[in-house]
């Protein structure tokens, strides 16, 4: 097996080979945790069939565990400088593909089928830039790509708002989304002093299932976000005065506290205990006075 590019000592020296300077503005906090990014890995379920999707590779600590396991790997890195890195550290592995691109600005659904075999077990592994986890997230479940499983590396507090349940102080809009299209779990916590400018919170791998089909079945997808979004929007104001300010120009309070009661939930409840099923009977009890 290749030496690990993940230890300290050898991250160390690959930035110095290079001079690469890390750029916080794209929250280049680097792996250098071998135990750590195998165990990335094997939350994945990655088979020698597997096709894997990295979004930033960096210097390719993550992306080189995912090849020893996997048939092939496919990895968007925005940042050109460190394309010649990675060609250097990639080179035992023919089998991994950079693309130099914006993974939100990426066609993924082109790239899949260029890049890998149809009905091919497919998984996302990668230690996301913080900056921007939540509009990466939300672009790989939103596009309904042909993924079993993600495997991601995210600031701590956003893994708690994905996989929170409701009734939770960390229950959101944003559970709500990605629970939609998957079933999520923290798996293990990771401290900061793993990465390489260790950054200044703790971070938490958290892993998405695909659902073959989401757990509701909703009258309209982005009626049904809409509402769950205006639900949220004060978070300490219960669910009638959020819905009266969102239908305003629609509806009375009376009547948004009669739609309420018609599907058994109490206007004064806050949006924080309501679970999926009842946002979706949300949904259909107000999708009348969408438009
Ligand atoms: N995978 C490496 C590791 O674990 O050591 C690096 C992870 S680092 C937290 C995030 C990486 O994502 C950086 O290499 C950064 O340049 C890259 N990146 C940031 N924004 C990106 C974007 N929009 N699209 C693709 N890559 C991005």
């Amino acid at each position: 097996m290749n030496k690990d590019i993940a230890t300290p000592k050898r991250t160390k020296e690959i930035l110095e080979k290079h001079g690469f300077k890390f750029k916080k503005s794209l929250g280049q906090n680097f792996l250098i945790d071998p135990n750590i990014l195998a165990n990335i890995v094997q939350a994945a379920g990655v088979t020698e069939s597997t096709g894997v999707i990295e979004v930033g590779p960096g210097i390719g600590a993550l992306t080189e565990h995912s090849a020893r396991q996997a048939k092939n790997v496919l990895a968007f890195e925005i940042d050109q400088r460190l394309l010649p890195i990675l060609k250097e550290t990639m080179g035992p592995y023919p089998h991994v593909k950079v693309v130099n691109e914006d993974v939100l600005k990426a066609d993924l659904h082109a790239q899949i089928q260029e890049n890998f075999e149809a009905e091919q077990d497919l998984a996302v592994i990668a230690n996301l830039p913080y900056y921007v986890t939540t509009p990466i997230l939300m672009k790989l479940l939103e596009e309904k790509l042909p993924v079993r499983v993600m495997v991601v590396m995210m600031q701590l507090e956003v893994a708690e708002r994905i996989a929170a349940k409701p009734g939770s102080k960390a229950y959101g809009s944003l559970s709500i989304a990605a629970q939609y299209y998957a079933e999520a779990e923290t798996v293990f916590t990771v401290p900061r002093t793993v990465f390489m400018p260790p950054p200044n919170v703790d971070s938490a791998i958290l892993r998405l299932t695909r659902r073959e089909k989401p757990p509701v079945e909703v009258v309209d997808e982005t009626f049904f976000f809409e509402l769950v979004r205006a639900s949220f929007v004060q978070r300490r104001k219960t669910l009638l005065n959020n819905l009266s300010k969102f239908f305003e120009e629609k509806l009375s309070k009376q009547e948004v506290t009669e739609r309420l009661q018609e599907i058994g939930i109490d206007g004064k409840r806050r949006a924080e205990t309501l679970t999926i099923k009842e946002f979706a009977a949300l949904t259909s009890a107000f999708y009348r006075y969408t438009g």
